[in-house]
């Protein structure tokens, strides 16, 4: 086996609080017909081995990432975070949770980091938490579940929020959750609405909505991350700006300063999450380089042992594993080098 004495930083490692749940299921108890975040959620708080980890931050957790040699979680509150509430549950829940990961982060420095939550539902308000949480809490980035009752971060209404994110040096993680209510008609008959493919369709789009409306022209230093190995965009950006270049005045664009897959290299880094599969790998590196790269597992969603064991063992340099495994996540989530 290679890369076994390498530092391993797993980067979209999900947990929950009591109260987080406890207000998804007031809503999931309401809810009628099909909503397919909502019928997730109703599996997540039945009692499974799923929903006590996410709850578990300091014993089981510490011990399958001791057995498997993973030295840190990055953790960020599981999806749908706090942003199927109403603005002020939302906030409110958002500034809980990020105290909770502040002190639990404060007992195991070494094993635990963490990406801060906040609610895009009040905008003002989450640039104000998105400052709390880098600066007095020294959280580690923070974490958006794709679209917010049918809203994307293209929008201006939300730029605030990306007004603090690139003042404070956080680097937004854009995770997944189902289609939104535009997106899902095609998506239920044969349920592909979730991590079937429904999650990386909906989480590209968005990302790339993003660079389409010139955030990243507003916003030069912002930097997004994306799981799931770059949630597709990365193989289409030849594409993407060709058909960019010679429509752009046709279509009335907004015109930006640089071609979509410029802002895609310079802007965003992807993780390996739940794609431990080294075909993708390659090509990323390909495409995106190696200092663009970090790893993950999807905890408790995936295998901790499949993941490790496949990047141990995937067909890259040593210096490339290095970066992914740990000095691309020490350098985009400000974590201390071991
Ligand atoms: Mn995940």
């Amino acid at each position: 086996m290679t890369g076994t004495k390498l530092r391993r930083i797993a980067t979209e490692e999900a947990f929950a609080i009591p109260e987080q749940m406890d207000t998804m299921r007031k809503l999931v108890d309401n809810y009628s017909g099909y909503d397919p975040d909502v019928a997730l959620w109703k599996v997540m708080l039945s009692p499974n081995p799923v929903h006590q980890r996410l709850l578990d931050l300091e014993d089981e957790r510490l011990k399958i990432m001791d057995e498997n040699g993973v030295d840190m979680h990055v953790l960020s509150l599981t999806s749908t975070g706090v942003q199927m509430f109403d603005a002020d549950t939302g906030t409110a829940l958002a500034t809980l949770a990020n105290d909770r990961l502040a002190e639990v982060i404060a007992r195991h420095p070494t094993r635990l980091a963490g990406i801060g939550s906040f609610a895009p539902q009040d905008p003002a308000r989450a640039a104000k938490e998105i400052e709390r949480a880098m600066t007095e809490l020294k959280l580690n980035g923070m974490v958006v579940n794709s679209h917010t009752n049918g809203e994307y971060l293209s929008d201006q209404k939300f730029w605030p929020i990306l007004e603090a994110l690139e003042a404070n040096d956080a680097a937004l993680y854009i995770h997944p959750r189902s289609p939104s209510p535009g997106m899902i008609g095609p998506f239920i008959d044969e349920h592909l609405e979730h991590a079937i493919m429904g999650y990386t369709m909906e989480t590209g789009i968005h990302a790339l909505k993003m660079i389409m409306a010139g955030v990243f022209d507003r916003f030069p230093k912002l930097k997004i991350v994306l799981g799931h190995m770059g949630e597709n965009i990365g193989f289409h950006l030849y594409r993407t700006d060709y058909m960019y270049t010679v429509t752009k005045d046709m279509m009335n664009r907004v015109p930006l300063k640089k071609l979509p897959s410029d802002y895609f290299k310079e802007n965003v880094v992807i993780t390996t999450s739940g794609v431990n599969w080294s075909p993708a790998l390659k090509a990323s590196i390909e495409i995106l380089s190696a200092d663009n790269i970090m790893f993950a597992i999807d905890y408790p969603y995936q295998e901790t042992d499949e993941a490790v064991d496949w990047l141990n063992n995937a067909p890259i340099s040593e210096e490339d594993r290095a970066k992914i495994f740990h000095k691309n996540a020490e350098r985009v989530f400000h974590i201390k080098p071991a």
